[in-house]
């Protein structure tokens, strides 16, 4: 396969060996944001930026010298306020750094800004921010996808190479399958989570976002590895992840689930998965029917699970230890109750309510307790068909193209249906990458890739593959300033 001159790798190692100047790239980068973030629609992608990022003086070495990066708001960094796109956390500042961004500075990579999100990762289109919500590079009345939406619109408009983001039940991969980039989420445990504000903490990763496969993984293989730092990162080898790309498909054998390929599939979405699976056929890899029977649950369990995990998570947010405080309470029961209505969105408040009436006395059996023996069921549907042989599962990232701005916002169960082929990776903590396949009607399908645990490598492989034999899409045209939408 022929090496991406423009990649991030190649670019970095311009600069360690002085054929690029170290802030040229941030410079780029703070160009193409004005054009997209000041013309008649704005993007909305960034919730915080350095205008002066990357002018310090310094030598510039590492594995990303002098690329510019996005970081998603729910990283705690210590030159910008992390607010997770919440009210609550309004100008909060963290007194110290995410794992993630640590190893993104040390590689020499440059911090542009904060990224636009669903409050606190709950939500799949990044409408429910307190800052506005994103919108989609390739449609301006079309959502980004979320809750990464930020991070994956930074990326598809070009403003930066590669982007961070985190990833529940998708928030990484449908945004980077509406927007026509590439997301991964790595194995439960890959990337430390220290400094990342938990959600839901049995499911949450730290993920990479990049124009092409070789760039996403560039990020990755930075920021993964054991951190003492969380105690849940794992200690094993990363495999080198680059070389990966390189691999070519010979006799791998992908499986395609029939779950993810139900009748009512958007047919667009249908016909370009199953160009993709004839690329990598084409490009010699053995395609294999099989299923994972209990997928039906996934939806079901992922919405008590989640909201559950999420309502102990979030108790912490009680107008006094962090954020934002209302200064009107005449008792402390009292200043935690308005500072947690007006602090907190809808949304926020729903799972919050959700996750406490599972979690209470009477009901927990009835759903926390099923929900995780249906996870149990649906890890083990995973384990069955990767120990059968097959090396890699192709599907859907999402069952449609990117929805309009508004269509589901007022409907939640349209909204979480929309999530329906992310969250059982993350439910069996395996990795997951969404890949671009080719344009519907002018807007990007992603297609998933779900390998073993710690199987980085292989989910790679096949990405380049579908890379390389179908090509990426876009960037989407830059709009002209004044532009009616
Ligand atoms: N859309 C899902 C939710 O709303 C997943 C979000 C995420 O991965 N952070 O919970």
């Amino acid at each position: 396969m022929r090496e991406n001159s423009n990649g991030v790798a190649a670019r970095a190692a311009e600069v360690r060996n002085g054929q690029l100047a170290p802030d040229s790239m941030v410079a780029e980068a703070l160009e193409a944001l004005g054009a997209w973030e000041f013309g008649a629609s704005p993007l909305n992608a960034f919730i915080a930026l350095d205008q002066r990022a990357g002018r310090e003086r310094g030598p510039r070495d590492g594995a990303l010298a002098g690329i510019p990066v996005a970081v998603k708001d729910n990283l705690a960094t210590a030159d910008f306020p992390t607010t997770c796109g919440s009210r609550i956390l309004q100008g909060f500042r963290s007194p110290y750094e995410a794992t993630a961004v640590r190893r993104l500075r040390r590689a020499g990579a440059v911090v542009l800004g904060k990224t636009n999100m669903d409050e606190f990762g709950m939500g799949s289109s990044t409408e429910n921010s307190a800052f506005g919500p994103t919108r989609n590079p390739w449609h301006p009345e079309r959502v980004p996808g979320g809750s990464s939406g930020g991070s994956a619109a930074a990326v598809a408009a070009g403003i930066v190479p590669v982007a961070v983001g985190s990833d529940t039940g998708g928030s990484v991969r449908q945004p980077a399958s509406f927007c026509g980039v590439v997301g991964i989420k790595p194995t439960y445990g890959r990337v430390s989570r220290y400094g990342l504000v938990a959600f839901a903490s049995s499911l949450d990763q730290v993920g990479a976002l990049g124009r092409t496969v070789r760039d996403a993984a560039a990020l990755l293989e930075v920021v993964s590895g054991r951190d003492p730092r969380d105690a849940t990162s794992v200690n094993r080898p990363v495999p080198p992840l680059a070389a990966a790309c390189d691999r070519g498909v010979r006799g791998l054998v992908v499986g395609v689930p029939r779950e993810y390929f139900p009748p009512r599939l958007d047919p667009v979405v249908r016909r370009l998965a199953e160009r993709a699976l004839s690329a990598l056929e084409a490009a010699g890899a053995e395609v294999r029917d099989v299923s994972l029977p209990h997928t039906r649950y996934a939806i079901p369990a992922y919405y008590i699970i989640a909201p559950a995990e999420a309502s102990s998570n979030l108790a912490r947010y009680d107008g006094v230890r962090f954020g934002r405080r209302c200064g009107e309470a005449d008792s402390t029961e009292r200043l935690y109750e308005l500072s947690r209505s007006e602090g907190f969105g809808t949304e926020v408040k729903r799972r919050i309510l959700l996750g406490t009436y599972a979690l209470s006395a009477g009901y927990y059996d009835a759903y926390y307790g099923r929900a995780q023996e249906a996870r149990a069921v649906i890890a083990h549907d995973f384990e069955r068909v990767f120990r059968d042989g097959v090396d890699v599962l192709f599907t859907p990232t999402s069952p449609t193209p990117a929805f309009r701005l508004g269509e589901r916002i007022h409907d939640p169960y349209q909204m979480y249906l929309s999530d329906i082929f992310t969250v059982p990776a993350n439910l069996a903590g395996v990795p997951a990458l969404s890949v671009p396949i080719g344009l519907a009607e002018g807007l990007p399908v992603g297609g998933q890739l779900m390998a073993a645990h710690w199987r980085e490598d292989t989910l790679l492989t096949a990405a380049a593959a579908i890379e390389a034999e179908l090509g990426t899409v876009g960037p989407p045209p830059v709009p002209a300033a004044g532009r009616a939408i």
